[in-house]
């Protein structure tokens, strides 16, 4: 990875007080609240207080602002975000988390509601849990659903969802970073290029969580845009070639098109080649700007019966 901090929190030598992020904390909380962790919902615990204070730092947010919590586990990170935000909904599925939850969060601003993330209907959520202000995902999210998180977000939630500073896998964030048309890049990139400004702001070593996990993380930051960069008549069929394309990614885009999406291999490699493509060129190699006018060619192309090919 790039070393591509934004923000440096080198110089911020005070100790740093989050009585939440501590493992005897945890390990009593366990104890009396008969708790286990379950691996299954990705739960790893930060247990170093720098990390929920330098991504609430990261994450840019004040009391204008609500903040959606995905998964706050026993509440460190939401500690944090009780004291920058005006107002925090903290989203936790696992049942066993909710009476620590009650003990550990006894604050005004903080909500925190019983459900599975990837329930939640956003457009109806988001106006009615925060009204008219601004608001930001801040989480450490549980590395199972990161990407299937991460779409809906950017798919459904309505435009009052301005900014997204999320921990992750380190190697997902640089694929949530790429630049399209590198080899790091997936269709989840493509799709983070579309709806916003992606950087990492910071990497976490394995050591920071209980349990520790095998892997490192990093933080991103996700500003939305408040306009796509590139212009598409039709945004769902520029996304599903690019899911196609990559669904296939060893295979040229006309193969993997050709094959998984019914088009016509000749039209497709006509198309590529009249955009100064290669009639070969792989998914990974191809712009986000260049999978936009490709829909746009191919939107205009009809078959021998005369339907729209796209
Ligand atoms: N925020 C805490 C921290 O940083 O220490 C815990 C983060 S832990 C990596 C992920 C949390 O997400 C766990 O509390 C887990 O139970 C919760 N979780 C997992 N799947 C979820 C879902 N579908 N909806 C809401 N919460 C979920």
């Amino acid at each position: 990875m790039t070393d591509d901090r934004i923000i440096d929190f080198s110089s911020y030598e005070e100790p740093i007080f989050n009585p939440l992020c501590d493992r005897k904390t945890i390990l009593d909380l366990r104890r009396r609240h008969l708790f286990a962790f379950n691996k299954g919902l990705g739960q790893n615990f930060l247990v170093n207080p720098r990390i929920p204070w330098q991504i609430v730092r990261g994450a840019a947010i004040d009391e204008e602002w609500g903040v959606l919590e995905i998964g706050p586990g026993i509440g460190c990170m939401t500690y944090e975000l009780a004291k920058a935000a005006g107002k925090v909904v903290a989203v936790e599925i696992d049942t066993a988390l909710l009476p620590i939850l009650a003990e550990t969060l006894p604050y005004d601003n903080v909500t925190v509601v019983h459900a599975d993330f990837m329930e939640l209907d956003l457009a109806r959520c988001l106006p009615e849990w925060f009204g008219d202000r601004p608001v930001a995902v801040v989480a450490n999210l549980p590395y199972y659903i990161t990407t299937p998180i991460l779409m809906r977000l950017l798919e459904q939630a309505p435009p009052q969802l301005r900014r997204i500073t999320v921990m992750v896998q380190r190697e997902v964030a640089e694929r949530l970073c790429a630049p399209s048309g590198s080899s790091d890049s997936g269709a989840i990139s493509l799709a983070i290029e579309y709806h916003s400004r992606a950087r990492t702001l910071f990497r976490v070593p394995a050591s920071s969580f209980l349990p520790m996990p095998k892997v490192e993380s990093a933080v991103v930051r996700m500003d939305l845009r408040d306009e796509p960069p590139v212009s598409c008549c039709d945004e769902a069929a520029m996304f599903r070639l690019i899911r196609l394309g990559f669904g296939q990614r060893r295979k040229t885009l006309v193969n993997a098109l050709g094959n998984q999406g019914g088009l016509p291999k000749p039209l497709l490699g006509d198309a590529l080649e009249s955009l100064c493509l290669p009639r070969d060129v792989r998914a990974e190699r191809m712009t986000l700007a260049q999978f936009a006018a490709l829909t746009n060619l191919l939107k205009t192309f009809k078959d021998p019966d005369g339907e729209p090919v796209l």
